[in-house]
């Protein structure tokens, strides 16, 4: 296991069964472990978050998910595997269930929590499910509190980025033990809800291409950040 330095964030480098491996290690241990899968509108966002910055550089693993981190080690001279988060959450899953570790769901519609829940418990074997909670909730204490009692190691929330990872690090000081892991949008897909791209643009690494095709809205969100992200690695190495 070995990790680079990407615009001032260590980045883990792991093939997609090292990650897997890892995580289910930490998932294992008496303490709580934070999971960061990152892409380049997250590095901007740490650029004016100082607490999402923290959390970057205090979570336990933070994994390339997006092409754009990929082509941004790549350009460091660095090749890595991307790890598709919701491939690595959906393992994770699978493995909690081989494990018997129960785990816990929260984020998203109150509908499609429920749906992913029922899909996820009749398609994983054995998938102990002790908490589920959709993602509109105004109070992060009673949730804390309920996950607390729960006890899950495996915890997946979906509340988009950086909600997520800052809700998971108030975690960190309220739950005795578990692996923590922000998953964006893949409680839409296993719900049905959001269909994913073809598995043709997922071997490519293009999804996003796929997803602002068909959601044009996101346009304005990724177009700006990809080619600046490019522009601000290749200027990290060139005056390094
Ligand atoms: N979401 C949520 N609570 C919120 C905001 C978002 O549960 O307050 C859910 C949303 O329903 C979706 C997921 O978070 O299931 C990811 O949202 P989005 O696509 O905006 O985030 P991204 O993955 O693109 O960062």
């Amino acid at each position: 296991m070995s990790r680079v330095k990407l615009l001032g964030y260590e980045i883990d480098t792991f093939t997609f069964d090292g990650a897997v491996e890892r995580a289910l290690e930490l998932e294992k241990e008496d303490k709580v472990s934070q999971v960061v899968t990152i892409n380049p509108e997250m590095f901007d966002c740490a650029k004016t978050d100082s607490e999402f910055a923290e959390i970057l550089n205090n979570s336990e693993m933070v994994i390339p998910d997006g092409v754009g981190v990929k082509i941004g080690l790549k350009i460091l001279g660095e090749s890595v595997d991307r790890i598709a988060g919701i491939d690595f959450a959906r393992r994770m899953l699978e493995l909690s269930a081989q494990n018997n570790l129960p785990v816990a769901i929260i984020g998203a519609k109150p509908e499609v929590i429920n749906l992913a829940g029922e899909n996820l418990k009749k398609e994983i074997e054995n998938l102990n499910i002790v908490y589920s909670q959709d993602g509109y909730f105004q109070d992060d204490e009673r949730v804390l509190q309920e996950l607390a009692e729960a006890k899950p190691r495996l915890v997946l929330v979906a509340l988009g980025s950086p909600k997520q990872e800052k809700f998971i690090k108030k975690a960190r000081n309220i739950l005795p033990y578990g692996l923590m892991v922000g998953v964006g949008g893949s409680f839409d897909v296993w719900s049905g809800t959001v269909e994913r791209a073809p598995e043709i643009y997922q071997k490519l690494g293009i999804e996003w291409l796929y997803r602002t095709v068909k959601q044009p809205e996101r346009f304005k969100r990724i177009f700006p950040t990809l080619p600046l992200f490019v522009l601000r690695v290749t200027k990290e190495k060139l005056f390094k």
